[in-house]
This record gives structure tokens, C-alpha cells and sequence, in this order.
């Protein structure tokens, strides 16, 4: 038994995001990704739609398929959302043994040496980087140094602790994000098709991003 969480500021959730925990689900083998949004993004300032509404997006895109699950752990603890204490407490409750993972998108990796106590998330969690257009590995630097020592390119090894390592991995990137469809609700333009029905449904139904 694995734990993957898939952190995000979801606002709102669209096909680019269920698409990727669907495929890091079955890259991973693990039985649920866990999609969690955050309560307060440091580097993002606050989103306007509040955190119960994005987790109720997320829940209605989901709907009944069982490999994506919703976590709410970031919500439920006041703001910021540090990722370093979301790992160490999720650490608490699966114990030392389980694999747990932290998904995130090279963009974010780019920036990880500016996250709250970076260098001690990988005591908790193993880092699983999903490619994004525009960002590669970074070469140079402190960062660069850090994860030549952590990476590992095995899976199979990977999987065989608990934590500690980093994997780089090539997964599909829809040209969808949470900004054209805010852009575009805005605008007044259609947004079928880029997120479910069910969530367009429910940015209608709240007048969101208008
Ligand atoms: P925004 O447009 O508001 O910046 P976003 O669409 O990038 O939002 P986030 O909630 O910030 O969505 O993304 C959460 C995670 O999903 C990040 O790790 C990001 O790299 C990844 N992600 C976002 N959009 C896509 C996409 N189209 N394909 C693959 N991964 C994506």
C-alpha cells in the first residue's frame, strides 16, 4: 500500500489535472491519487473562491471513479499551506513503512528551493516531478545539486523505501489550465469540455469567476 498526493490550487479542477492523477495512478500503482487543494498558496496570494468550493469541484469531477480521491488535510489548518507540514502529517498517519509520494509538475520543482524547510520534505515523502512545457530539470545551482543526489530513475527501487527519493516522469499535458478557464468564464466564453459537466455546471450555478 502507496499514498500519493497531488497538491494544487484547483481553481478550478479541469481535464489537465484528472488526466495526470489518472496516469501518475496507474504509473505508481497505487490504488487512489489523492487530490488535495491547498487552503492558502504562499507563493499565489488567495484565491477568491474559497477552499470548501474548489474541494467541492474536485469531488464533483471525480464523481464515482475510484482511482482519484479528494484530500482535504491543507483546508483543515489554518493558512499557509506548507507542503513540509502536509507531508510530515500525513507521515503520522500512514506510519514509517508506507511509500508516500508528493506530485508535483516541473514548473513547481523549479521553484522548490523556495518552499517553507524544502530540503527536509524528502525525510517524508518521496518527490514525483511530471514534465510541463517550457520547464526542464534545472542544471545548475544548489537545487540542481540536491536532486543529482536524490534522483533515482527506478521505479522499482524507488518504491522499496518509504521516502527520500526523486523521479522525474513524461505524462500527458493537456494545453488546459485553471487561468483560460477563468479568463474565459469571465469573458462570457463557453468552457464546456475542458472541465467536466459537473463542474461547469457548478461554476454557473455559484456565478464563479464572472
Ligand atoms: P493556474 O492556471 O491557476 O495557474 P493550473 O491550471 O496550473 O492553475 P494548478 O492547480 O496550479 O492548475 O495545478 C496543480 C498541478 O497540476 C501543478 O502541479 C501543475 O503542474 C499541474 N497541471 C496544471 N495544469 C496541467 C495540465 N494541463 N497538464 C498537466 N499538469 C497540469
Amino acid at each position: 500500500m502507496s499514498v500519493a498526493l497531488f497538491g494544487g490550487t484547483f481553481n478550478p479542477v479541469h481535464f489537465g489535472h484528472l488526466r495526470i492523477a489518472t496516469e501518475l495512478a496507474e504509473l505508481l500503482q497505487v490504488d487512489s491519487i489523492r487530490m488535495m487543494p491547498c487552503a492558502f498558496p504562499p507563493h499565489r496570494g488567495e484565491p477568491e473562491v474559497s477552499g470548501e468550493q474548489r474541494l467541492e469541484m474536485l469531488q464533483l469531477a471525480i464523481g464515482r471513479e475510484t482511482t482519484l480521491d479528494t484530500e482535504d488535510i491543507e483546508l483543515q489548518r489554518p493558512a499557509p499551506s506548507y507542503s513540509i507540514d502536509t507531508v510530515r502529517l500525513i507521515r503520522e498517519q500512514i506510519g514509517d513503512q508506507t511509500p508516500l509520494f508528493l506530485c508535483i509538475g516541473m514548473d513547481a520543482l523549479n521553484s522548490l528551493d523556495s518552499w517553507h524547510d524544502w530540503q527536509r520534505i524528502s525525510q517524508y515523502c518521496h518527490i514525483i516531478v511530471s514534465s510541463r512545457p517550457s520547464f526542464s530539470i534545472p542544471q545548475t545551482g544548489y537545487l540542481a545539486d540536491w536532486i543529482t543526489l536524490h534522483r533515482c530513475d527506478d521505479l522499482t527501487t524507488l518504491k522499496q523505501s518509504a521516502q527520500g527519493k526523486i523521479y522525474f516522469c513524461e505524462l500527458t499535458m493537456l494545453a488546459i489550465s485553471s487561468t483560460s478557464i477563468r479568463n474565459k468564464v469571465s469573458n462570457g466564453e463557453n468552457i464546456c469540455y475542458l472541465t467536466p459537466e459537473s463542474v461547469v455546471d457548478y461554476i454557473q450555478h455559484h456565478h464563479l469567476y464572472e
